[in-house]
Order: structure tokens, then sequence, then C-alpha cells
């Protein structure tokens, strides 16, 4: 507290990300970056680079980098919205949209930014409960609303709705801004972006964090119907007329043109993913099917706490929530081969831990 800070900052209660350590030789699965690196022709393009044009201001409409996303996706350019990261994006699509007399909905255990943003922008939030297998259950939210946000596949449960449950929704939810974030749908669920041609209320935000290894780069997206995109654009043009740098525009025109490279790594993290998944099984570890590049798993006999502090003694970080509900499961990101197998081989020694 200081009495220098604003009334309303006082009670903010800011989005905490998982840890960055300093060292290098640890295992980070913590935060779901991509273990591969970026494509070959992102490096090509930052060598590229005339550093000379870094005394000019970039293209504030980062015209070039929506236009190439158009036509990755096939919508128009008036169709898309670019920001630093998504978590910007969505920063803009909550002062955009949901200001509302009625509350926002969405699910009680999702992306905890949302909360944040509510918080930040005086936004009543109400929560809907997941089903016991952590299914979101999107009947519940035909009621009252001022608007619907959820992550599909879901974060952190790694559970993903089908475009049939959502298309349902967009049917009867007409008269409200419907957002779906799709941080993580490059891994195996179905992108709704082909339903914004014909839901002019429906958002889809995505990113280049996670299935484009540029988390650094800070680029996330919205594609949606021309007339929210203007929304979003009014809000940004009012906050920050530069959020994209020139390196992450070019950086990300790069990545989106090397879909080999994309379908490629993706594909890998996949196989991955399910090998974990059968390995953590073996060592006695619940497993809720995801189409993400993390698995959220718990114990059958041993507590998530008790686990992700042994493998943080052995240099391995795992994610942990300490909300009721999950705090007794472990996000593990999907890394390379040989992290996924250095983690299963720690775990293997646990005292605790019998092979089954
Ligand atoms: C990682 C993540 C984001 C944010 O991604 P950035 O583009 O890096 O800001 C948004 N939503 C969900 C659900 C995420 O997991």
């Amino acid at each position: 507290m200081s009495k220098y800070w604003s009334e309303a900052i006082q009670s903010l209660t800011p989005y905490v990300p998982g840890e960055q350590p300093k060292g290098s030789n640890i295992i980070k699965l913590n935060t779901n970056e991509n273990p591969f690196p970026p494509s070959p022709m992102v490096l090509e393009a930052i060598h590229q680079f005339d550093t000379d044009r870094l005394r000019l201001y970039p293209d504030p409409d980062a015209s070039a980098l929506k236009l190439s996303l158009a036509e990755h996706f096939n919508v128009k350019a008036n169709q898309v919205f670019v920001g630093n990261g998504s978590d910007e994006v969505l920063a803009h699509t909550f002062m955009a949209f949901f200001r509302q007399p009625q509350p926002l909905l969405m699910p009680d255990i999702s992306y905890s930014f949302y909360d944040v943003y509510c918080n930040l922008y005086g936004i009543e939030a109400k929560h809907i409960p997941l089903q016991d297998n952590f299914c979101i259950v999107l009947d519940d939210y035909a009621q009252a609303n001022g608007g619907i946000i959820f992550a599909n596949p879901n974060a952190p449960t790694g559970r993903a709705l089908t475009l049939e449950k959502i298309e349902a929704l967009l049917q009867r939810n007409t008269e409200t801004v419907v957002v779906v974030d799709e941080a993580y749908v490059d891994f195996g669920a179905q992108t709704a972006i082909n339903l914004v041609d014909k839901y002019p209320n429906l958002l889809v935000i995505q990113t280049l964090s996670k299935s484009r290894s540029l988390a650094g780069m800070r680029v996330g997206f919205a594609i949606g119907s021309a007339e929210l995109i203007e929304g979003l654009e009014r809000v940004k043009n009012s906050f920050n007329s530069y959020p994209l740098d020139m390196l992450a525009q070019a950086t990300a025109i790069a990545a989106i043109k090397d879909n080999d490279y994309f379908v490629e790594t993706t594909q890998q993290i996949i196989t991955m993913r399910e090998w974990t998944n059968q390995q953590l099984q073996s060592l006695g570890f619940k497993i809720i099917p995801s189409k993400t590049n993390f698995v959220f798993a718990s114990h059958r006999y041993i507590e998530a706490a008790e686990l992700m502090g042994f493998l943080r003694t052995n240099q391995i970080l795992v994610r942990h929530f300490s909300r009721p509900g999950i705090n007794n499961h472990l996000r593990i990101t999907i890394g390379t081969e040989a992290e996924m197998q250095a983690m299963i081989d720690c775990l293997k020694r646990h005292p605790d831990i019998i092979s089954l």
C-alpha cells in the first residue's frame, strides 16, 4: 500500500505468472512454453532485419501481419486484431465488450487472468462450476449475461469442447459477445474461427506464444466480425498506438508462413504428450484427457504439493495451483523427449511411488 496509489489500484490482485528461473540447468515444465525453437524462417527474418529502421516507429496497424493472418485463416484483414501477446488482446476485449450491466459468465476453473481483468475494469464475474470431471457445460451458460468467455481447450485442465457445443451456445446467445480463448487449440482441438462469419458476436483469440514458439516476442491476435475488431481498435488506439514492435511483426509473419514446421513440431508435442500420459498412469497418476501442450494430473496417493516440491528439489519445475478443487493436481508442460524422460525418471525415484 502507498498513499500515492489511486484508490482503484489499492484493491487490485495482479496475475502471478509461472516462475522464470535464472539458472540454466533447470528443466522448465511450468509455463507451457514450446520446447522447440522458433521456425528457421523466424531466425532468417531476424538476420535479414535492417536495424537502421529501428529509429522509426513500427507500423501502428501491423498491416502486413494482419494480412498474413487473414490469408492463413481465410478471413478478411479487417477481421483481424493483433496485440502484445494475447494477454493484451484479452485486456482490450474485457474493456471493449464486457463492461455491461449483467455479469460476465466464465468457468469457475479457467485461466486466472480473466478474474484479474474483471477486477481491473470493475466487471462483475459469475463463475459457472465445471462438472466433476472438469468438463465445461455450455448449457449452464443459458442465462442473462454481459458476455461469456472460456478457454478451449480449457486451462489448466486441458479439456476441449467440440465445435458443435460451441455453435449451439452461439445459436442461443446472440445479444452479447462470446469469446473463445484458443491459446492451446493447435494441440488437438477444433478452432471456432470458421464460425466468425456466421456469428458477429463471436471473438476467437489465439497466440503465437505456445504452438509457434514465440512467447518471448509477445504476439497474440483475435479474429471476429469487422464490428468487433473495430471495437478492439478503438480501445487499442486509446491505449498504445504501437503495441507490436518491428521485430515482433516481422518474426510473427515468418512464423505463420512456415506451416510445415508448425505442423511437424505440434505433432511431435502431441506424440510426446501421449507418451507422458502413459508413463504417468503407470506411476499411479490419474490423467485428464488433454488437447494441449500440458497434462493435468493427480496422483492416487501422493499429494500434488509434495510431488511438486520433490521435482523442484531435483531441478524440475511444474505448476501447482493452491486453488480448492485443483490443489491436488499438477500441470506439467510437455517438453522435449529428454526432459520428459528426466521428469518420469525423477518421479520413479520418489520413495512413495511404486511402478505398477
Ligand atoms: C498462455 C495463455 C494466454 C496468453 O498468452 P500470451 O499470448 O503469451 O499473452 C492466454 N490464454 C491462455 C488460456 C493461456 O494459457
